[in-house]
């Protein structure tokens, strides 16, 4: 997962050093069918972090700093908004985390759909624990091995 933090981070190095740089205007001699890239004009993409869930109890402080630090502009969170869509309310908020709402990345929510079940948070979640779907992903973890 820090991998992928820094990808997203060196990304964004890299285009902020784009926006910085010079680049030679092309000669109208040249014949081209592109057009001369200009990265004075360029609307630089908004960078999105991914695998934050992995950090549970860590993601708030992390998500902070990385986008305080220009690392990435805004941190995108999956699973973790299945079990626990108030964490970042939270943690900014309260100043603390319900533990037992933090996603331990189980992935029982991919799992149930890759086996054509519903998906949603079935260890966490007591909606998805009393459902019958939850019984038919337990045999299917079972059977596979999962
Ligand atoms: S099923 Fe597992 S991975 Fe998916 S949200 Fe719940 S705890 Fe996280």
């Amino acid at each position: 997962m820090a991998r992928q933090i820094n990808v997203v981070r060196q990304v964004s190095e890299f285009i902020k050093g784009l926006k910085s740089s010079r680049v030679e205007k092309a000669s109208s001699a040249t014949p081209s069918t592109f057009q001369p890239f200009n990265p004075s004009t360029l609307q630089p993409p908004i960078l999105i972090g991914t695998a934050y869930s992995y950090l549970q109890e860590y993601l708030p402080h992390v998500a902070q700093y990385a986008v305080r630090n220009g690392w990435t502009d805004m941190v995108g969170l999956g699973r973790m908004v299945l079990s626990y869509p108030e964490m970042l309310a939270d943690a900014t908020t309260k100043g603390a985390l319900t533990p037992k709402l933090i996603c331990r990345t189980f992935s029982d929510c991919t799992t149930a759909p890759r086996n054509g079940i519903i998906s949603g948070c079935y260890p966490l979640d007591d909606h998805y624990k009393a459902r019958p779907e939850f019984q038919e992903l337990k045999a299917v973890k079972k059977a596979t091995g999962a």
